[in-house]
């Protein structure tokens, strides 16, 4: 095809849903519009209509779309070197790394490219640990929560203690082992259980906030007594931050909620505000990983790392935390007026902006019909499970667009009503 027939086909000029049905695997149930372009929290399609995005590439888009100090950011980078191998050294991903570490409780970092990736790399880690550091004899396990996400690599399905990601793709790895979120007895009880066996619990991975199980915050006491338990047991907390992290919450990390530190935690997500990257964060007490032991021929490249030094500079002059703060207080009370008003909500909670927004369970709704309602009003919305509601909008949006969005939602609830 010639350059000139290539352009012929820009997916802004023309979308053709045959040529897109025909030809990528259908692996994603999909919404029948196809995005042309955007521009801070707003998107068009290729029919022209505009959207109020609340979604965010599921909370991905920190500053939203076409920002300023992205472009230049990726712009510039391009021009200069956009990919050099990690056999060299890349001083983009030193910079980036000292960000992280000076915001965080991490010491060391290692970049890839997605939240599986990073995930995978944690799941490596506490295993090296486990047989170098820890000794086991034993075999490691992992203790992971129920509905939580890890990602959809083998052992992330695995890590994701939601059997519907699992099914088919058996046989799983071994070494995982799941409990109620936010239950300690049940924790404790399933060490023991666990250590009764010829096996040890070497870490416990969980979400600060579980976002696709429904966007369920920790509870403080909860987090804390985990880590009181991982201490006196040797065992690793991980914490998978691929949602939450990089200011989503209001703080820079998930667990900066919870009063307590990870030994390792998970990035990816907001981390370049839409370029692919992925980091796994730990303490120098576990970075047993030496030369050759894990890899990522694009991990930290110089581009990717140049975009999330864009994003990470932003959220400091922009003092978006504060945004964050306050545009969430601001969604979480317009939701709480609608829940008031229209009889269908159970719940609605959050932190900063990643916020969910429960169908009561006896009714039939469900948040993909919600969902689907809202986007008619040019409401973009995901759900987080069959019934609730997910907010995330970026970082940067403004007490005009979260009171259009609520306005937008309350249109579409009327036409619904039950
Ligand atoms: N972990 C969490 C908490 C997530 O929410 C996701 C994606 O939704 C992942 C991991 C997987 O990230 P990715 O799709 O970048 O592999």
């Amino acid at each position: 095809m010639s350059p000139q027939t290539l352009l012929n086909h820009s997916p802004a000029q023309s979308f053709n849903p045959t040529q897109f049905d025909q030809y990528v695997m259908h692996t994603y149930g999909r919404f029948p519009v196809a995005i042309a372009k955007g521009e801070g929290c707003r998107l068009w399609d290729t029919e022209g209509k505009s959207y109020l995005d609340f979604v965010a590439g599921i909370a991905t888009c920190t500053l939203g779309h076409a920002h300023p100090a992205l472009i230049q950011a990726v712009s510039a980078q391009i021009q200069k070197l956009h990919h050099i191998s990690n056999l060299y050294y890349i001083p983009e991903q030193g910079a980036l790394a000292q960000w992280i570490v000076e915001h965080s409780c991490a010491d060391k970092v290692f970049f890839c490219n997605s939240g599986a990736e990073a995930n995978e790399a944690a799941i490596k880690l506490v295993r090296k640990y486990a047989h170098t550091v820890s000794d086991f004899l034993e075999q490691p396990v992992i203790l992971s929560a129920k509905s939580s996400f890890h990602g959809r690599t083998l052992a992330t399905i695995t890590a994701t203690g939601q059997p519907k990601y699992q099914k088919h793709f058996d046989p799983l790895p071994d070494g995982f082992a799941y409990v109620p979120y936010n239950d300690i007895r049940a924790l404790e009880e399933a060490i023991t259980d666990i250590d009764e066996g010829n096996r040890r619990v070497a870490a416990i991975m969980l979400e600060a906030l579980q976002g696709e199980g429904g966007v369920r915050p920790g509870d403080v006491e909860y987090f804390k007594a985990v880590r009181r338990i991982c201490d006196e047991n040797g065992i690793l907390l991980v914490l998978d931050e691929v949602q939450v992290g990089v200011g989503r919450t209001g703080k820079y990390w998930g667990y900066e909620n919870l009063g307590i530190e990870p030994d390792i935690f998970t990035s990816a997500k907001g981390l370049a505000g839409g370029i692919p990257i992925g980091a796994m964060m730990c303490k120098d007490s576990c970075a047993v990983f030496n030369p050759g032991e894990h890899a990522s021929t694009f991990g930290g490249n110089p581009f990717s790392c140049a975009a999330a030094l864009a994003v990470v500079e932003t959220l400091e002059q922009e003092n978006l935390l504060e945004n964050v703060n306050a545009r969430g207080e601001q969604l979480r009370a317009g939701l709480k007026t609608l829940a008031e008003k229209y009889p269908y909500f159970s719940d609605v909670r959050g932190w900063g902006l990643i916020n969910g927004m429960e169908i009561k369970a006896d009714l039939e709704l469900t948040s993909i019909e919600v969902v689907k309602a809202a986007m008619e009003k040019g409401l973009l919305l995901a759900p987080a499970g069959p019934k609730v509601l997910r907010f995330v909008p970026p970082l940067i949006v403004s007490a005009a667009e979260i009171n259009e969005a609520i306005a937008l939602l309350d249109q579409a609830l009327a036409v619904m009503a039950l």
